[in-house]
């Protein structure tokens, strides 16, 4: 299946339209940003270490019973998956305080809570994705009480078998952020998991192996994402 036109581009990967009306093209850039666009960089390969990661991902979870948008890996950078009617929230899942909730609720960061706690934020750069709760979600008709639910019963769904996985490869799965999509009634991971969007840290050592070590200009982020990959035994194709 090849790529023909560019239907969106987001800002780690742009989505392309294909023969068939059902399957996207979705490719994985070097661009990297933060602070909801505010800063931007290229990082070389890192479209397709995330790619290569990320389909690693997916296939783990679909062999686990959650239902998602992967289809196939085309390339290094690109995947063809489903199209899917992309619900508006992140439903981010946290084991330990860390980002968003530390600054919030001024907790201190590494506090683990006793169990999972689910959050969901609107999409929305300009707002700098606030903070929801599922009656806004249902109010304001992004998604059904009903889908709501399946999309916090598949998030944590999704933490108990990628914790555990991150686990055996020594590394702490703090938090992470999910999309999710519908596709004909179904509700299906969309999007991706990567080291940018989840939080990982060494077991041993505490280092940052995801995202912050962009945000907060630590250096070293490829090495880390390709740290975390290996661990969890992907071979990268160039
Ligand atoms: P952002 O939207 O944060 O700038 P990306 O660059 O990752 O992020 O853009 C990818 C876009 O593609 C996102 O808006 C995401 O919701 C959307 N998307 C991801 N998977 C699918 C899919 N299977 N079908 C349709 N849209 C998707
Ligand atoms: N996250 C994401 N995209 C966003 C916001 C958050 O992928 O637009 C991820 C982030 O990488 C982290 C988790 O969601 O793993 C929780 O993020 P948090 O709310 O702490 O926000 P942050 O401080 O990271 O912006």
């Amino acid at each position: 299946m090849i790529a023909l036109e560019l239907l969106y581009q987001g800002k780690a990967k742009s989505a392309y339209v294909t023969e068939d009306h059902d399957l996207l093209v979705l490719r994985f850039r070097d661009d990297t940003s933060a602070f909801d666009g505010e800063i931007i960089e290229k990082l070389s390969e890192k479209g397709a270490i995330n790619n290569q990661f990320n389909a690693l991902i997916m296939n783990k979870l679909a062999e686990n019973g959650i239902p998602t948008h992967f289809v196939e890996r085309l390339s290094a950078t690109d995947m063809l998956v489903k199209r899917l009617d992309m619900i508006p929230v992140e439903c981010v899942v946290r084991n330990k305080a860390a980002g968003s909730i530390v600054r919030r609720l001024g907790i201190e960061k590494g506090m683990a809570f006793d169990q999972p706690l689910f959050e969901l934020f609107f999409k929305n750069d300009n707002l700098h994705d606030p903070m929801v709760s599922e009656h806004h979600v249902e109010a304001f008709g992004w998604a059904t009480r009903h889908e709501i639910s399946r999309m916090y019963e598949l998030t944590l769904e999704a933490n108990t078998i990628l914790r555990d996985m991150f686990d055996q490869a020594g590394l702490d799965l703090v938090d992470f952020k999910l999309e999710f999509g519908r596709f004909y009634g179904e509700i299906v991971l969309g999007d991706e998991f990567s080291p940018d969007n989840c939080r990982l840290w060494d077991k041993v050592t505490g280092e940052s192996k995801d995202k912050d070590r962009f945000r907060q200009n630590l250096g070293g982020v490829l090495e880390a994402y390709r740290d975390v990959a290996g661990r969890l035994g992907i071979v990268f194709d160039n």
